[in-house]
Parts: C-alpha cells; structure tokens; sequence
C-alpha cells in the first residue's frame, strides 16, 4: 500500500496535470485464487484516481456510514480494475463525501470520491456496452440522443402525413386511426427488444468481472431481498444518516430522493400501463384508446404525473449541482435522459387531454419520437446507470454475508 506521502505527491503532481506511476496491484486481496494468475489488467488514469483516492479513504474512514461505498472499502487493501468497476458503480453520486472531506480540493489530496467514481461509471458503461463499438454513443450521447429524437419524429410525421394527407384534422380519439396498431407494433417491438438485449448482455459482462472480486459467491434470496430494498427505497440517497444527500452545498436534503423516486415510480407505472394496454389487446380484445377509470389510464395517469413532476425536479437540481460532484463531461447524458422522459410524460399527458381535437395527430407523432427516442437510447444513457447499479447492490449484498478476506471472521 502507498504511504500517505507518496499519495500526497500523486495528487500534488495531478492537480499540477503532470502523469503519476500507477502502481497497479498484482493481485485483489478480495479476488479468488483463480483470479490472480496472469498480470492484473493495468488501470486506466481515471481507475488509479479512484485507487487512490479510497487509499486514502481507507485510512481515514470518517465516510464508513455514508453508503454501501465505505463499507465495501474497508474489505480491501487494493483496489485493482474489477473492484474499482464495481466500487464506481456502487456510488451514485450522492456528494456526501465530497462535502464531509477535510481532504477535499484545494487540499494537497485532492479528495473528491463522487467525481473521480462518476468518472470510472461513464468509463464502465463504454467499455461493457454491447455491441461493443456502440458503447461510443455514451461519448457522444448528446448528439446520438438529439438526433434519435428528431429521427423518430421525422419518422411518424412523415408516416401521419403519408397516412392521413394531413397533421391537423379531427379523428376523434382513436389514434389507432392514424397509425394502425400493428404498424406501431412492428416498429417499436425490435427496438425495445433491442435496448433490453444490449443493455442485458452488457450488465451480464459488468457482472462476470466483478462477481470474483467480490466473493464470488452465487446470489441468494437475503442478498437478493436486501439489494431489492435499497433499490425500492433509494436507500443510499438518505445519505446515511435519513436526512438526506447533498446537491448545492453542504446542507442536506431529500429532494434528490424525492424527485428519483417520482421519477422511477412514475415510469414503472407508465411501463405497466403500456403492459396491461398490450393484454387488454391481445387477451380481451379491448383495443385502445382507453379513458378513466380504465386500469391502463388508472395506472398511466398518475405515472405520467410522477414521471412529470419527478424529472423536472431533476432539471432543476441538476443545474443546481455543485461542479464538484460530478463529471462534467456527463452532463449531456445526464440532462438529455431527464429532458427525454419529461417529453415522454408530458407528450402523453397532453395527448391524452387532446383527445377528439384536431391536435391529436401531431401531439402523437412528438409522443411516439419521444418514446422511439427514448427506446433507442436506453442502452446507450444514463438509463445504465439504474441497471449497473442495482448489478452493484446485488454483488455488494453477496459479498458482505461471506466472511472478510482481510479480517476473517469479521463483517
Ligand atoms: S471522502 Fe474524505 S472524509 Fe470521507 S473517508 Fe475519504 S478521505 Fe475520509
Ligand atoms: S458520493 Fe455518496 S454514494 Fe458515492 S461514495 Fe460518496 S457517499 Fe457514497
């Protein structure tokens, strides 16, 4: 292990922007036999950051009962590859330990966790993104998702047109009407199945890497419930203590976790309601449209209200965001995700309203490119982050019930 004065030189020589020798372990103390034959794959700069950054974490500790992060710190002396992809994935950004640091800039250590972690997940999400040579989109997320976007509503615009002779009449409320069902189907059937294959395949690669560094133990149902739980209640965004996380300044607060859970309670119903929609279709052959009380409205209104309230939140606590916190560079990632749902929810909410007027058409054809958009970006934003995550929290789960490789008998 690096003595805190040689720490203290690297971060100096960083923040100066000159390179430091990364010392990269020969072997996790946490990792299997198996695991340490052959040279440990070399760490990237921003993955020896992190390195050394939880060195030094480890030797003060003052964070432990902040998240999942410290605790599954404290099982390592070393910090090699797979146990930084999974240590970067277990954070989310919560910035309380960037606000705790007595380390942090313009300290000499430079401590800034939440940065340096955010900065290793975009760098995951790329390099287990399947099909590998799309995982560049991440990168440029911001134009993919832009033009997916106006892709997707060129697309049902030109369709409506070609359909119709015109965007601006009154059908009634049947947009089935204007885009047969089975046409809807067929288009956005591969795409969803698409997204859910990528994303699938690319977590199950995630997971392979660090499943030894992290016991390797397969998953049991109490891991299982207790990860579930922390995903259900956003757990780690009480920052530990129930009062909350930080965003632009050191006060606590619980409106990041207010607005997550609108957000991701709101487009779980919404999925549902698209989900009952599809039964009540194919299995009752009740087609759409649906109005109040019907279970896919009962379900979808007050998701697309959550989803609504929730993202726009969001907006305005990421503008708000203290630089630190996070990776400048995801920003675009970050606020085209929450610009693309609040589209989506608002889009239907409104073509719901609109029903019977002459406005249907054109309100369906910005609802359908937003949730093309939105499907064809998912296994390349920050939709990842909810799905790494929860991969993290599961191996996290499994690893603390098995007994600590540098104290046994602990933990
Ligand atoms: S983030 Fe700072 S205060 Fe927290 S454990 Fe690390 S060095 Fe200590
Ligand atoms: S930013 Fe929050 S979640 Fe991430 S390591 Fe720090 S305290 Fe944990």
């Amino acid at each position: 292990m690096q003595s805190l004065e040689a720490l203290a030189r690297d971060a100096q020589a960083l923040a100066r922007g000159e390179p430091v020798a990364v010392a990269v372990a020969p072997t996790s103390a946490s990792a299997p036999p198996a695991a340490s034959a052959g040279p440990a794959p070399a760490l990237t700069a921003a993955e020896a950051e992190v390195a050394r950054q939880l060195q030094i974490c480890n030797a003060c500790r003052y964070c432990e009962g902040f998240c999942a992060v410290f605790p599954a710190m404290t099982r390592r002396l070393e910090f090699p590859k797979a146990d930084v992809h999974f240590l970067a994935n277990l954070c989310h950004n919560c910035g309380a330990c960037l606000h705790a640091c007595q380390y942090a800039p313009p300290h000499a250590f430079a401590v800034n966790v939440p940065q340096a972690m955010a900065t290793v997940r975009g760098q995951t999400y790329h390099d287990y993104a399947w099909p590998p040579g799309l995982g560049r989109l991440y990168r440029h997320n911001g134009l993919a998702l832009s033009l997916a976007l106006a892709g997707g509503l060129a697309l049902f615009l030109l369709l409506a047109v070609a359909s119709k002779g015109t965007l601006w009449s009154a059908p009634g409320s049947d947009f089935y009407a204007i885009f047969p069902h089975h046409l809807l189907v067929g288009l956005f059937a591969p795409v969803f199945l698409f997204a859910v294959l990528a994303l699938g395949l690319g977590v199950r690669r995630f997971w392979r890497d660090v499943a030894p560094a992290t016991s390797g133990a397969p998953l049991s149902p109490p891991a299982t419930a207790e990860a579930a739980d922390a995903v259900l209640r956003l757990k780690y965004l009480d920052g530990g203590h129930g009062q909350g996380c930080n965003n632009e300044d050191d006060a606590y607060t619980q409106a990041r976790r207010r607005c997550h859970h609108l957000t991701f309670y709101g487009f779980l119903l919404c999925f549902a309601a698209t989900g009952v929609a599809t039964l009540y279709h194919y299995a009752l052959g009740l087609p759409a449209p649906y109005d109040l009380p019907s279970l896919p409205k009962l379900l979808g209104v007050p998701g697309g209200i959550g989803l609504a309230l929730g993202t726009a939140g969001l907006w305005r606590l990421h503008l708000r965001r203290h630089p630190l916190q996070g990776d400048a560079a995801q920003k675009p990632m970050d606020r085209g995700f929450i610009a693309l749902l609040f589209l989506t929810a608002t889009s239907g909410l409104a073509l719901w309203l609109a029903r019977g007027t002459p406005a249907l058409a054109l309100l369906l054809c910005l609802h359908l490119g937003a949730v093309m958009a939105l499907f064809a970006t998912l296994p390349y934003g920050k939709f990842a982050h909810g799905i790494f995550r929860t991969a993290a929290l599961l191996r996290h789960a499994v690893e603390k019930r098995q007994p600590s490789p540098i104290a046994p008998g602990a933990d």
